[in-house]
């Protein structure tokens, strides 16, 4: 098949977080995008709880001052009936995060549209009212474009890449047969709008309000427009049955009149929109990146909302696959490797939420009932590695969001507080030997020389694709036992790395190293590599300094 020359770079499918994400980064790379929105904007959509964790995107970005502008609320934290009490209570992002102690509550139509609007300023044609039909392929399986419909009839669009960011509709992933329902998330969500909702009391009254109760949770989210969104997540299979016997209506408001505290807060209040209903709504797909495609957002993966994860998956998906995109274009040579790390990057972050969104239902445990127990026992039958992995990513890394909130408040199972604690006390004390053996006046070599490091087991520094400026390149990885997915360290800590043999000292390590890089001296190297060999000898990548 002759395939036409290509007339743009890329077509991106959807124009929500992901695909405007996606395609504001590759117009700034100086690629030719064009955007295909089935809707017009503004659009209704679900998800309106942000995290702190998407604020840097949004100043990365440039989103940042028009979401000030709009007026969204600011979202603080999370007031919860879950875990132990029956009565609520409230954690607050600045526990564990200074820098970004609040995120946002956004009216999705206008959050969405500030987000296209940007892309569209970047460069990017965006056609709003404009389906794809289908991606096309050579004979070679390579998507090669798109095949769309607007209001003036049908078209083909030919280019070098496609961005699936269709979100559940998941025309690309859905087409190859890629998407796997999740089993353990087998939920179903009824919400609504509402004006006249009494807000939680002060200083809670912008935060996401959540409430377990016998069959399920529930959700309040406060609106900058006036209006509260309210959602019920349940058992799929059973509810499915309710809806078709009373109707989405009457089963929506069995479901809050269980839930006392929403109950109670929606007395006054008024429907203004919906209820609607959405599931099969988590999955994962077996390939997220292929020849000449990707998936980002909720294309690619999706998982329960319980941590108000979605949005943020998607722009930190939109922005990984832009930099996968511009790779493959740039360096052909580079795009199976990048497309690998592609999927490993975006794969932590969904396990990170997924874990979370897991431990999270596991300790409800004083709630009884069929839809908890059920997903206490399938928490359990878990096998061990992605629970050590999530172990290892909670305790003591930068928070998402709630991670510290569920092992303070709530009941999660003991192996896991276990696991944390013995991880972060791990780490405690490893700093308190440092502090003893490096005092804050510094070090000569000559201290140095006393000081014998030991790689951990199994650890070990390969040459990957590392994400650069908007685009993979070549750089060194350090992979560990606890880390298996790789941290990126400098050249020079790479080598450090590989000089370590458990009996060369750290003087012997930067002597070692200053005859490599000249004109440096050990002493000059000492400032960048032992503040690194420290921060190794905290997160375990070094097991042991002798003389410490
Ligand atoms: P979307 O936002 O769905 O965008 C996809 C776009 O593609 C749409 O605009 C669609 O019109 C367009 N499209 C689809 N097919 C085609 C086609 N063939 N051609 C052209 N265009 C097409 N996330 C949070 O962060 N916080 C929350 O509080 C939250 N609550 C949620 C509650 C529920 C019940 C559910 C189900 C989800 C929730 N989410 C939440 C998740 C969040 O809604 C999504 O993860 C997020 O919107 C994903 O963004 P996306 O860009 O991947 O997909």
């Amino acid at each position: 098949m002759n395939v036409p020359p290509s007339t743009i770079d890329v077509a991106v499918i959807g124009g929500g977080p992901a695909g405007s994400t996606a395609a504001t980064m590759l117009a700034r790379k100086g690629l030719r995008v064009v955007l295909f929105e089935r809707e017009h904007f503004p659009r209704e959509h679900v998800g309106e709880s942000l995290l702190p964790a998407s604020m840097p995107l949004f100043e990365d970005l440039g989103v940042l001052p028009a979401l000030e502008e709009e007026g969204f609320l600011r979202k603080w934290g999370a007031v919860m009936v879950w875990g132990k009490s029956e009565e609520p209570w409230a954690w607050y992002f600045r526990e564990t995060n200074r820098r970004h102690p609040y995120s946002l509550q956004v009216w999705r139509p206008r959050f969405d549209q500030i987000l296209l609007d940007n892309s569209e300023r970047h460069g990017v044609e965006v056609r709003q009212g404009c389906r794809v039909l289908e991606v096309l392929a050579d004979e070679h399986g390579a998507a090669t474009g798109v095949r769309f419909r607007s209001e003036t009839g049908e078209g083909v669009l030919h280019c070098r890449f496609v961005v699936d960011a269709s979100g559940q509709t998941g025309l690309l992933g859905r087409a190859l047969g890629l998407r796997r329902a999740d089993p353990y998330f087998r939920n179903l969500a009824v919400y609504a709008y509402f004006s006249g909702v009494e807000p939680a009391p002060p200083p809670d009254e912008t935060n996401i309000f959540i409430e377990s109760y016998p069959e399920g949770w529930c959700w309040a989210i406060p609106l900058h427009t006036g209006v509260t969104g309210v959602g019920a997540v349940v058992d799929s299979h059973a509810a499915q049955a309710a809806i078709q016997r009373h109707g989405a209506g009457q089963f929506f408001q069995q479901q809050l009149a269980m839930a006392p505290h929403t109950t109670r807060r929606l007395r006054k209040a008024t429907l203004v929109s919906g209820p609607t209903v959405i599931r099969d709504w988590s999955y994962v797909s077996d390939e997220v990146a292929g020849n000449g495609y990707v998936l980002a957002g909720d294309a690619a993966c999706f998982v329960d909302p319980l941590f108000s994860s979605g949005v943020h998956l998607a722009l930190t998906s939109g922005v990984l696959a832009a930099a996968y995109v511009t790779t493959a274009l740039k360096n052909p040579n580079m795009r199976e490797a990048a497309g690998r790390v592609y999927k490993e990057l975006y794969y932590r972050q969904y396990s990170h939420f997924r874990e979370l969104a897991k431990l999270f239902y596991a300790s409800n445990r004083s709630v009884d009932s069929y839809f908890w127990e059920a997903r206490r026992l399938l928490g359990e039958d878990d096998s061990v590695s992605p629970r050590h992995a999530f172990i290892n990513a909670v305790a003591g890394q930068p928070t998402h969001g709630y991670e510290r909130a569920v092992i303070d408040r709530g009941e999660a199972p003991p192996e896991f507080l276990a696991g944390v604690n013995a991880i972060e006390s791990d780490r405690q004390l490893r700093r308190a030997r440092l502090l003893q053996a490096f005092p804050a006046s510094g070090q000569t070599i000559a201290d140095l020389g006393c000081l014998i490091p030991l790689l951990t087991a199994g650890a070990s520094v390969d040459r990957k694709p590392v994400l650069g400026d908007g685009e993979f390149e070549w750089g060194d990885v350090l992979t560990t036992p606890a880390r298996p997915e790789g941290v990126p360290v400098s050249a020079a800590v790479a080598r450090a790395i590989a000089l370590i043999d458990g009996c060369r000292s750290v003087a012997d390590l930067l002597t070692a190293l200053a005859a490599e890089i000249p004109p440096s001296t050990p002493q000059q190297l000492a400032t960048a590599i032992v503040p690194a060999l420290q921060i190794l000898y905290v997160e375990g990548a070094i097991e042991e300094i002798w003389g410490l």
